[in-house]
């Protein structure tokens, strides 16, 4: 089976895209945890963290230059955001497809839960 966010690549779910290029797809969360919830993706598919190597350095700095610009047009590089990912089931990933969480528009609390 073919995994969630490899559909909503190609379109076969719908979601609300705020930003798509030749690598990268960023679109907002269905389940918002703050305000402003994006999810920064991969158009490649890697499982976890873990799985990443030394050829998707490019692609990995690539998103992180993505969700610096997503915070920048939605202001929260002034009032300050928080970059999320979670790395396996007891960290709280539940969509094998990597994925930062670009989360604001409130305070958020330290260490999280
Ligand atoms: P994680 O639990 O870190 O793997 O994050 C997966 C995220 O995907 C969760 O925050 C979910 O709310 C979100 N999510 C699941 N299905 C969808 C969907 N169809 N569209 C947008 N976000 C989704
Ligand atoms: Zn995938």
């Amino acid at each position: 089976m073919e995994c969630l966010f490899c559909k909503i690549l190609k379109k076969e779910i719908p979601s609300d895209i705020v930003f798509e290029d030749d690598a990268v797809c960023a679109f907002n969360d269905i389940n918002p945890q703050a305000p402003e919830h994006i999810l920064i993706i991969p158009k490649k598919h890697i499982s976890t963290m873990n799985d990443i190597g030394e050829s998707d350095k490019d692609l990995l700095g690539h998103m992180l230059l993505v969700a610096r610009d997503i915070a920048r047009d939605k202001g929260l590089d002034k009032t300050g955001y928080r970059l999320v990912t979670n790395c396996l089931e007891s960290a709280g990933q539940s969509v094998f497809h990597i994925h930062f969480h670009l989360l604001g528009g409130r305070a958020f609390g330290w260490p999280p839960g």
